[in-house]
Parts: C-alpha cells; structure tokens; sequence
C-alpha cells in the first residue's frame, strides 16, 4: 500500500447529481464510470472506504413535498432514501466492472436488493477489503445524506469526512455568483456556524463538531482529487476544531 497513506478510513460523499450529467437529472453511465474509476484509485491506495450517495438527481424530499399538496413530506422522505438506493445498487455495479469488490448496505430493508446496514458487518466489509456503498441515509426521514455522512463516520470510526462537490472548497460566497469569493484552506467548525457557510447541512456540521471529526470540502471533478482527498494532499478545505 502507499507510504503517502494519511486516513485509514474515510466516508466518502458523492450527491446525487454527482451522477447525472451537468444540470441533469437521473444517472449518467460516464459519470458513473468516471467516478467509480477514481473510487477505485482512491482504494487501491490502500485506504478503506464507505461511501454515502445521495438522491438528489432523482429527488429531494423537502422539495418534492413543497411541489405538491398531496404526498406527505414524510412520504416524500422515505421516496429520497429509496432514491439513494437506486443510484448505490448503480454505484456497486459500476464498481464491480471494474473489479472493486463492492457491497450496497441500506438503513431500510430491501433484502432482494441489498443487504440491511450492521455496523459490525460494515467494518467486516472494510477489513476485507470491499469498498461499501450505504444506501437510504439513516433511514429516518427529515434529513438528508450529509447527515448520514456524519453519523456513519462516528459509529464507523472513520478518521474523516470526505465531501465531494462540484467547486474546489468552501467558499466566503457563491463562487459562481460572487467573482470575489474567496476559497478557504482550512475552517473551524466554529466559523462554518458563524460565518453561516453552506458545507454540509446543519445536523451534519453539529454531529463533526460535537465528535471532533474532520471534514473535507473538495472537488471530485478534477479526475485524480478522490485519491489526493484521501492521501490527505492538499485539496479543498478542510474544516475541524
Ligand atoms: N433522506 C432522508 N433521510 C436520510 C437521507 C436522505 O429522509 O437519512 C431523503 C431526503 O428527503 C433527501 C433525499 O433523501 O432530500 C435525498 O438525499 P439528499 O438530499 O441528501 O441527496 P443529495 O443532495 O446528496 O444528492
């Protein structure tokens, strides 16, 4: 395994749209392959990973409730997680194509599609060697896949919560709106709450801050950045106490 290996092991985040194709929805078969490609460039590093995907190319709950009067925001939540199984079951496949062992493990039961999430057979899973995919969040409705992020990397031990984006880090604004905006190197918690930056979702941040788990804000479409995340090369930004 690589000398330059910093985490033993990480959460990796990928959104939902990291799938689709800019600005679509759904799931893009070259954005798949692309990213499974760097996954496994990033394992065969010798870094062992559980990747939280979300749903937001197929659909968000808080926004598919807001869009109707007749399915319950509840409903609209448990409609996201199953999102995020469709795109972790894509995910496997298109890692396995690529022969990198992978298992889908859900915070709901889905026994024909994958297997239930257990916390001790997940680290089992990454001893041996398989990158897991961890389908439909916590299984809870009223959050999102970043606070699934958080929560797996405290009961999963993971040494860091890596968070893929479509921008290089965290920003003091919009960068695509703001053309001053500028990009952090590092953050504390505390300034992500106070300066009101949009890193990951509130609960998500609370759950880091509360443990002392570092998060790290960087851009997986530079090809290649997935591994340098998990070397702890200096990417992105990286946020903790
Ligand atoms: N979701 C949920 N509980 C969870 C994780 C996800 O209710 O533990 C729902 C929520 O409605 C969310 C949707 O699933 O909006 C899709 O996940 P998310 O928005 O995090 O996807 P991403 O933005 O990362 O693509």
């Amino acid at each position: 395994s690589d000398p330059n290996l910093r985490y033993r092991r990480v959460i990796l985040k990928l959104s939902g749209e990291s799938l689709a194709d800019a600005g679509q929805r759904g799931i893009s078969g070259e954005e798949l392959s692309a990213i499974a490609a760097q996954v496994k460039q990033a394992h065969e590093s010798g870094c062992q990973i559980a990747v939280v995907v979300g749903g937001g190319n197929i659909l968000r709950g808080a926004q598919f409730s807001g869009s109707n009067a007749v399915v319950q925001e509840a409903t609209a939540h448990y409609m996201g997680m199953l999102a995020t199984v469709m795109n972790s079951v894509a995910m496997q496949d298109a890692l396995e194509s690529i022969g990198c062992p992978t298992r889908v493990m859900a915070a709901l039961r889905i026994d024909r599609v994958c297997e239930s999430f257990i916390r001790r057979r997940a680290i089992r899973h990454l001893e041996k060697g398989r990158v897991i995919v961890l389908a439909a969040g916590i299984g809870s409705p009223f959050v999102t896949t970043d606070t699934a992020a958080a929560q797996r990397a405290l009961e999963l031990d993971a040494d860091i919560v890596l968070k893929a984006t479509r921008v290089d880090g965290v920003y003091s604004d919009d960068p695509e709106k703001n053309p001053h905006a500028v990009l952090y190197e590092s953050l504390s918690y505390k300034e992500v709450v106070e300066k009101n930056l949009r890193v990951m979702d509130a609960t998500a941040i609370a759950l880091c801050r509360e443990h002392d788990k570092p998060i790290l804000v960087f851009n997986f479409k530079t090809d290649g950045n997935i591994v340098r995340a998990v070397r702890g090369d200096n990417v992105g930004t990286r946020i903790s106490v």
